[in-house]
């Protein structure tokens, strides 16, 4: 360790920073820790640090200290009041020039806020997303910076090192000023809950439409996985249809309770959605398919009552779980075409000044929704920066359309046999309203204009138009 002190700090020993700790310092970088609970601290540096470049402290001032100015450090604790209670209790140890870098999921508004407050007192701020859950986080997450350059410039190499690579190519880089960074890892994890949600209604439809067991299911997600939809969910998938219950023998899947959690990133990557009035359903029937997997109770008293068809298919089943398989290819590719919407817009109006083939890029490796697909879309932005659309891109669009037949029959399939999949049946909506040039929105501004005055434009004529509609 260099006797000028350590390269880098990092606040929080938990999931993320304990790993994220080791990481660097595998890198060669020497860490400063801290954690507010001094016992966790303790048993890091007994148990997990090693001979490895790692200094402890057990204060903050003592922490502060042991860094290397202009201090660089990490805060990885959980988002909302612990990072601001975090950042009031360091500032007395700071001086003008040190960086704060927020690696949580913080929300992107807390970040413009926090970078604001903290440019006001001469420190430095970066906004950061990470993502790959603890073994990212060990051996290579996805890093999504957001700040300014010249600050990432001064960490890219630490960075650089610690993130995952791809063909070459670390899997991270400067994304953009203020929040860009948690913003586009907010948008991440929304595309996460489409893809999980999307894999989820295939899973169901295929057990309990077909009958398939979870050791069938494991070779089909596996040979998918080695397929076209190659991608981290739909390797995890398999696996986990492999998995036996130690206390029952059974397959653990089928122990396990269907009601979902979240913490809220999916959440607000639709909110943001509809106040940029981006439509992002896909990723929306998403949220709503986990907060409805929480009425477990009210389910089971509907079920009694609220009769519908039995899920037994009965047609080709070799030739459905090719659809299906299609259906679910149809349906990542339309994910990542509204999470990136999504960003085009949030670019324009938050001024971030993004670069979707860097995003698309970053994505490739380390991160919960790293996935083939993400090469060829990384090259339609590469061909097109400002592709409105991912269907707009001709490999892409056509990669979909060749799927809209299985599309629509597994969507048929699922509304016949009663089994809820509103991932794919809005995933085709969405395709279908985006191709249409007439929508039925002209009837909307007609109610509009009977009840409320609002006026409607016309297709023959400029300006706005009003009609007593009750004569
Ligand atoms: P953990 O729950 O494992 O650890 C939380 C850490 O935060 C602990 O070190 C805890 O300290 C510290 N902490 C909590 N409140 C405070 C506070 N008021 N002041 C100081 N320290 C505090 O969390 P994770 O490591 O899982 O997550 C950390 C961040 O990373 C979160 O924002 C999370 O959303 C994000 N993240 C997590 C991922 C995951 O897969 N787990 C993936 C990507 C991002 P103490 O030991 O004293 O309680």
């Amino acid at each position: 360790m260099s006797h000028q002190g350590c390269d880098i700090g990092l606040i929080g020993l938990g999931t993320m920073g304990r790993n994220f700790v080791l990481n660097m310092a595998d890198h060669g970088f020497s860490v400063g820790v801290y954690n507010r609970t001094t016992e966790k601290t303790k048993e890091f540096m007994e148990t997990e640090a090693g001979s490895r470049p790692i200094k402890a402290g057990y204060d903050l001032q003592e922490f502060v200290g042991l860094l290397k100015p202009p201090r660089n450090l990490i805060i990885l604790v959980a988002a909302g009041d612990p990072v601001d209670a975090l950042i009031r209790e360091l500032l007395p140890w700071l001086a003008p020039g040190d960086l704060i870098i927020d690696g949580g999921n913080s929300h992107f508004t807390d970040t413009n806020r926090r970078f604001k407050f903290l440019a006001g007192k001469n420190l430095n701020f970066m906004g950061m997303g990470i993502s790959g859950g603890q073994a990212g986080a060990r051996y290579g997450p996805s890093l999504m910076p957001g700040g300014s350059r010249e600050v990432y410039d001064r960490v890219a190499p630490i960075l650089e090192a610690a993130a995952a690579q791809v063909k070459g190519e670390p899997c991270v880089t400067y994304l953009g000023p203020r929040s860009a960074g948690h913003y586009i890892k907010m948008v991440h994890n929304g595309i996460e809950y489409g893809l999980m949600e999307l894999i989820a209604e295939t899973y169901d439809l295929l057990k309990r439409g077909l009958g398939l067991t979870p050791a069938e299911l494991a070779l089909i997600y596996d040979r998918w996985n080695r397929e076209d939809l190659n991608s981290f969910l739909l390797e995890i998938t398999a696996k986990i249809f492999t998995r036996k219950d130690d206390r029952t023998g059974k397959f653990l899947v089928d122990m396990i309770l269907d009601k979902a959690k979240q913490k809220g990133t999916g959440r607000w990557t639709s909110w943001d959605a509809m106040d940029l009035q981006v439509g992002t359903p896909t990723l929306d029937a998403a949220v709503v398919m986990r907060d409805m997997s929480g009425y477990k109770e009210e389910r089971r008293s509907a079920a009694r009552f609220l009769t519908g068809p039995t899920p037994a298919f009965p047609g080709d089943r070799q030739r459905c779980i090719g659809q299906v398989k299609n259906a679910l290819y149809a349906g990542m590719i339309a994910t990542y075409a509204q999470g990136m919407a999504l960003l085009q817009k949030a670019s324009i109006t938050y001024d971030y000044g993004l670069d979707l083939e860097a995003v698309a890029r970053i994505w490739r490796g380390g991160c919960i929704i790293r996935a083939a697909l993400l090469e060829d879309i990384r090259t339609a932005y590469k061909t097109r920066p400002d592709l409105p659309n991912l269907l707009m891109d001709p490999h892409l669009g056509q990669e979909f359309m060749s799927r809209q037949a299985d599309l629509r029959e597994v969507v048929k399939a699922a509304a016949t046999l009663g089994l809820p999949a509103p991932g794919l049946m809005v995933t085709l909506s969405y395709f279908d309203a985006y191709r249409s040039t007439v929508l039925s929105a002209n009837l909307i501004q007609a109610q509009r204009d009977f009840f409320g005055a609002h006026t409607y434009e016309r297709l023959d004529a400029p300006g706005a138009f009003h009609t007593e509609w009750e004569e």
